[in-house]
């Protein structure tokens, strides 16, 4: 009798794990579970292995805050130069960008974090707001900020390019190489430890290549010294959120590199 009582008792506690297993993934914005189906003899092997920690857990609050938070006297140079780079943009009227946009959307963050998001070019919401990835796109971006264990204002994000493209479509070549060297002059204030481009334009301007993005995402390249890991830009969920999984597990080894 006893021991059905225990049966029934780990029972329930395996459930109750299971639950919050689901709920893990599920606030992750997963809509299936990316598992392969196991056989039985398979999961009497598996099953041993109870002690599962998500990664990102690894990053302790502690060690966020000496990271990201630390307001020092490099932050204050960074914070200068920015501002002196912005000011030098000025008016921009380098490229045909120029014409259509309402705001520059110059970018925004901790200039002392140890990660750049770097995306394409301003949407609709971006350009009337002078922000970067504050539309639909913009919330799932944040979304994987904070399920990496991080604040949006952690983080510095930028574009590609300042202005708002026509109908949002990706910008052309002459008007890449006109504003490129404002984000090269970001990255070298910034130094972060690791950039994450978001989309092909960001990770073929960078890298100069034109691999597709479903190759290059997953492994860390190298821009200026910097590690560089590609990820799908987030505008591309809205149409595929089953996907999402693929740049968690980019995240992840994000979130393992910065904790080295
Ligand atoms: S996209 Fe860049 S180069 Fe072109 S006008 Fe805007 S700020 Fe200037």
């Amino acid at each position: 009798m006893g021991r059905a009582v225990t049966t029934v008792n780990s029972g329930k506690m395996m459930l109750e794990e299971i639950k919050k297993a689901l709920e893990f993934y599920q606030e992750l914005g997963f809509e299936y579970l990316p598992f392969k189906a196991v056989t039985s003899n398979e999961l009497r092997v598996t099953s041993k292995a109870t002690n599962y920690e998500p990664k990102s857990s690894l990053i302790t609050e502690p060690t966020l805050s000496r990271r990201f938070g630390t307001k020092g006297h490099s932050s204050h140079v960074k914070e200068s130069s920015l501002k002196s780079l912005r000011e030098t943009i000025g008016d921009c009227k380098r490229c045909k960008l120029s014409d259509g946009r309402t705001n520059i959307v110059f970018g925004e963050g901790n200039p002392n974090t140890e990660i750049m998001f770097i995306g394409e070019g301003p949407g609709m919401e971006e350009d009337q707001q002078a922000r970067p990835f504050v539309g639909e796109a913009g919330k799932i971006l944040t979304s994987l900020i904070n399920k990496m264990g991080l604040k949006r204002e952690d983080v510095y994000i930028a574009n590609i390019v300042k202005c708002r493209p026509p109908m949002n479509r990706p910008p052309q070549d002459d008007e890449i190489n006109a504003c490129k060297p404002f984000v090269e002059e970001q990255i070298k204030i910034i130094n972060p430890k690791i950039i994450m481009t978001l989309g092909k334009t960001a990770v073929h301007t960078l890298l100069n290549i034109k691999t597709p993005i479903s190759k290059l995402r997953g492994s860390f390249h190298e821009y200026m010294n910097i590690p560089v890991m590609p990820t799908f830009h987030p505008a591309y969920f809205l149409r595929n959120p089953k996907d999402k999984w693929l740049t968690w597990s980019d995240a992840q080894k994000v979130i393992e590199a910065l904790n080295k």
